[in-house]
């Protein structure tokens, strides 16, 4: 056995309560103490002298005591002033004990690290790491920069430094227990360090590197873990995606009398780019391997007319298909699609919520079960709720960025009868840059629709202060008399509902009050899917003029009459939100208009982001620009991100190592394939992979 994969309670001095709190931090093998880096440094390599300091520095000084005392006017503190004759300065102490009192005496010579800040009286340093310096003669300085380790309660640095420290030396002594999965020629390529180096550099970096470096990520060693890192977790998909080759899937050859008569019955014509899509989808549909293919479009580029051109296929070929919608309010509307689109096919479309229950639940279950309900529809209680099917052919996943990886994953599992797997089709209206998508969807295939339907205006997008609400309120006066209709969106804290539901009810009253010639109705997530249904119906038909919304119209709901809404609040969603709500007007024949009303005062950022949003109607263009000003993290949102946990790499100080995953992974599958499995153990641990079982 590898002496790496050892407890690191082998190591000396660490008894069984380190042990414990080291597994707090994930460390549990040596190795894992290996790969614990430091959060930041400490430069202890020089002694300032004290006249030299400057207020927001962290140094180290060296002097003596030439003063101590308590303070216990105010906040009881322990005062201390020492000197190294060019300067003076406090030390400050607000938790202390007596005996520290007793060793800090006038004429102590004693060394301080700490950040200098502007104290009452001259330059402090508070809670400075000192030390009582005996040999006046013997060194005070470091060699190396002191690394900062993240810590866990009851861990001190120390200890965690020397357990480190002889981690490393293990690896020192014995390089051939730390393997480098990563081959020779991308280390030669990317000009990385080995793995040997990377690791002793970012513990015990030589004076060749500069804390900057460090800082920013540019060191080469940073850089090739965290290399490694995106590429294990990219890896890791792929494997996915080439596993899954190897299952049967029905065939859908389909049938041109049945798909040409589908066609014909549409009110549109496809655009060029939804028929590229279905012709990418009908290919995959008759290879006998299970279909992963990911639909991204902007909203509104019809991609739900795209997963019924797959669900026909799937139906002619005697198959079921299953759609999952992230809300109940999207379900219902796919339903109503479904079932216009269905009308003249025989078959079944079933709706399925929490909501259905006793027999009328039975039966819908019993004809999926026997097989003559051919869609169902719903959310992701479909697959929570022990449904059977008789034959499932397709699942069909929509706005799928609603649902994270391991939820994907998940769903290949179902359906599965007797070998064979359903072909998956999943859809998403957040457009990703393409790097990252490399990253994210490595186990599908991507399909992009960059077109919209005919006939679509931009939407003519302003940034207003909400101190302009009167005259927003006017506006939709006008509007409204117009016969036009209107959204406004209150946006709060995401997480928190309640609130939400409760900042749009109480807009509702005020607008309602406010514009007593306008119909004003209210839509929230916590009221009955029955009661959204029936206001979104009642907008739809023109019964109201003014809808007042939380997000939960985020996704999909399509009112081709509404044509102005207000966002409030903009600045606390994320771009590719935004995007998505504004996409719900502009779906119509006339001139649409988006009012982005946000509290003052907008920071820089926040500016420019809303900037971008009113320049460009572009959803990848939104998302590209949106990457480069504030990183990925802003562009997936954190529902998003929430699904990938790094180690090591920061996907907004790193983003530019994303332009060479793919190639790297194609590498390593024809140079290195064996390597495959240790590097994803690796990082992504043996539990914690997106596994398949
Ligand atoms: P999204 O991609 O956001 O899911 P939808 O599928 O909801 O978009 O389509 C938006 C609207 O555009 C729907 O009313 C749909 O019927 C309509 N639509 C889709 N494709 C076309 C087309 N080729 N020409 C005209 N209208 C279309
Ligand atoms: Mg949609």
């Amino acid at each position: 056995m590898n002496y790496l994969n050892q407890p690191v309670g082998k190591l000396t001095g660490i008894g069984a309560q380190t042990v414990n709190r080291l597994k707090r931090l994930g460390i549990c093998v040596i190795q894992d103490l290996i790969f614990h880096l430091p959060l930041r440094y400490e430069d202890r390599t020089q002694v300032y002298p004290i006249g030299a300091l400057r207020v927001g520095m962290t140094a180290l000084i060296r002097g003596r005591v030439e003063f101590i005392d308590i303070l216990s006017k105010g906040r009881k503190s322990l005062i201390c002033k020492i000197s190294d004759g060019t300067g003076f300065i406090s030390l400050k102490f607000f938790h202390f004990s007596a005996n520290q009192h007793n060793t800090l005496k006038p004429g102590t010579l004693i060394s301080c690290f700490a950040e200098v800040r502007q104290g009452f009286a001259g330059l402090e340093m508070i809670h400075p790491d000192y030390q009582v310096i005996s040999n006046p003669d013997a060194p005070v300085t470091e060699s190396r920069l002191t690394p900062v380790y993240p810590l866990t309660e009851g861990l001190s640095q120390n200890t965690l430094r020397k357990a480190i420290k002889q981690a490393l030396s293990l690896c020192k002594s014995k390089p051939e227990l730390l393997v480098d999965w990563i081959p020779e020629s991308i280390l030669k390529q990317y000009h990385y360090p080995s793995l040997a180096d990377a690791i002793q550099t970012l513990h015990a970096p030589d004076e060749s590197i500069s804390m900057e470096a460090l800082q920013n990520g540019s060191v080469p060693a940073l850089k090739r873990l965290a290399f490694e890192e995106l590429l294990a977790h990219h890896l890791s998909l792929r494997k996915i995606k080439n596993k899954a080759k190897v299952w049967q899937a029905p065939e859908f050859t389909g049938d041109k009398t049945i798909t040409k008569q589908f066609l014909d019955s549409l009110s549109f014509k496809l655009t060029g780019a939804q028929q590229r899509v279905i012709a990418e989808i009908e290919a995959d549909c008759r290879q006998r391997h299970p279909m992963m293919r990911l639909v991204q479009g902007d909203v509104g580029s019809g991609k739900t007319i795209i997963s019924a051109y797959a669900a026909l296929l799937a139906l002619t070929a005697g198959y079921q298909v299953a759609v999952m919608a992230p809300t109940e309010l999207l379900a219902e509307q796919h339903k109503r699609n479904f079932d216009a689109w269905f009308e003249g096919f025989q078959t079944k479309v079933v709706f399925l919520t929490g909501q259905l229950k006793g027999n009328a639940r039975k039966e819908l279950l019993q004809s999926l079960a026997d097989g003559s309900s051919g869609i169902i529809i719903g959310t992701h209680a479909l697959f929570q709720e022990g449904v059977n099917f008789h034959r499932l052919g397709l699942i069909i996943i929509d706005e799928q960025h609603r649902f994270g990886v391991h939820q994907r994953l998940a769903l290949r599992e179902k359906g599965q009868q007797a070998g064979i797997r359903p072909h998956q089709l999943v859809m998403t209206a957040t457009p990703i840059p393409r790097t990252l998508a490399m990253l994210q969807y490595s186990d599908l295939d991507i399909s992009i629709i960059d077109e919209l339907p005919p006939g679509r205006k931009p939407i003519v997008t302003s940034v207003i202060p909400a101190e302009r609400r009167a005259e927003v309120i006017d506006r939709i006066n006008h509007w409204v008399a117009k016969k036009r209709q209107v959204y406004w969106v209150c946006t709060l804290i995401e997480e928190s509902e309640v609130l939400q539901c409760e900042a749009a009810e109480k807009t509702a009253e005020l607008l309602t009050r406010s514009l007593p010639d306008v119909r004003v109705a209210l839509i929230h997530g916590r009221m009955k899917s029955a009661e959204k249904d029936a206001v979104m119906q009642a907008f739809k038909n023109y019964q109201i003029d003014l809808l007042v919304a939380t997000t939960v119209i985020e996704v999909g709901v399509d009112v081709p009459d509404a044509s102005l809404m207000i966002i409030e609040n903009p600045e606390r969603l994320g771009l590719s939100q935004l995007h998505q709500l504004r996409g719900r007007v502009g779906r119509g024949e006339g001139d649409s208009y988006c009012l982005l009303m946000y509290q003052s005062p907008l920071s820089d950022t926040a500016r420019q982001r809303l900037g971008i949003l009113r320049d460009s109607n572009d959803g990848f263009v939104i998302a590209e620009k949106d990457l480069q000003l504030r990183g990925p993290g802003e562009v997936m949102g954190t529902r998003q991100t929430g699904q990938m946990h790094f180690r090591i790499a920061d996907l907004a100080r790193d983003a530019d190592l994303l332009d060479n995953i793919q190639q790297a992974g194609d590498q390593f599958f024809t140079e290195a394939p064996q390597a495959i499995q240790p590097l994803c153990d690796r990082w992504l641990g043996t539990a914690t992979e997106y596994s398949e079982v």
